[in-house]
């Protein structure tokens, strides 16, 4: 079997907040616990929300909490060309096409410009669509829930915006496949993607990939924890060790005998001896 390689991929558009701390935790510890290794890829390529402070607050941060990720960390926005590079062989390709239709002609109109034909350099403010294939498979196997289902959107998926801002979707998959990950664990507000992306799969020829979605952190019944959400940030809720015994507790491991005066790196050495994917819960969960 070929060695599990997984990734943590935070985007800097704040500081990590509780549910980052999870995903981190989790995609850490599914890792560590399969001899794998573990990547850190800092999602950046949203100019609009990412700013380059925050990356380097995440790096402290994650080091705070001990987390030590194999390599150095991949900057999306430093590999802008590889994206482009694929998303131009999409369209050699016949997978995808140039559109010059704005958000709000959208709203009241079908996009006609796959017969269109427009070219790269007709106009400089062009997006670059997918064109989802007629046949495409609509379900995975999950680690956590299972088999899951979710259906892909009819319509075309944006790969580069007008705006020229890198699609989350390309820019994930391009990396996940270049980066060889072969399980990705995340949180599960990104689970009903995950077939989406595996249509980019498809399109690039890679293999489908493992999947496990992690609970999400909710402030409440209705409130998911997020950067857009203003979530506090995770160490102004506690120190590292603390947040990390909340994280572990969250994840519904053994913390028996772990406690807040131990380093970071002892409750994570330790964690790590007993971490089960089978006590991991499904589905969504008001901290504690
Ligand atoms: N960058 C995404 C986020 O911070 C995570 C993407 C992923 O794990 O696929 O929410």
């Amino acid at each position: 079997m070929s060695q599990y390689i997984g990734r943590f991929a935070p985007s800097p558009s704040g500081r990590l907040h509780f549910g980052s701390l999870v995903a981190a935790l989790g995609s850490y510890a599914v890792a560590k616990i399969n001899d794998g290794k573990i990547l850190l890829r800092i999602e950046d390529l949203d100019f609009f929300r990412c700013k380059k402070e925050y990356t380097r607050i995440i790096l402290k941060e994650l080091e705070e909490f001990g987390f030590y990720f194999d390599g150095e960390p991949y900057i999306q926005s430093e590999h802008t060309d590889v994206y482009y590079k694929v998303a131009k062989k999409l369209v050699t390709e016949g997978k995808a096409f140039y559109c010059n239709c704005t958000r709000s002609y959208l709203k009241t109109n079908t996009c006609q410009c796959l017969q269109k034909g427009l070219k790269e350099d007709s106009e400089d403010n062009l997006a670059l669509r997918f064109i989802i294939p007629k046949v495409h498979q609509d379900f995975f196997e999950d680690e956590i829930y299972g088999q899951m289902s979710f259906p892909v959107p009819q319509e075309s998926l944006t790969l580069i915006r007008r705006d020229k801002v890198i699609s989350y979707n390309l820019a994930c998959v391009v990396d996940d496949i270049n980066q060889g990950i072969t399980q990705v664990v995340r949180g599960s507000d990104l689970i009903d993607i995950t077939t989406t992306q595996m249509c980019l799969y498809k399109a690039l020829d890679a293999d489908y990939i493992s999947y496990l979605h992690l609970p999400l952190a909710m402030a409440d019944e209705t409130y998911k924890l997020s950067k857009q959400n203003h979530s506090p940030a995770v160490l102004d809720q506690g120190t590292p060790s603390e947040m990390l015994i909340k994280a572990l507790n969250f994840l519904n491991q053994d913390i028996d005998g772990l406690s807040s005066e131990m380093s970071p790196k002892t409750i994570l050495d330790k964690a790590l001896e007993r971490f089960e994917i089978k006590r991991i819960p499904v589905g969504k969960k008001v901290i504690a």
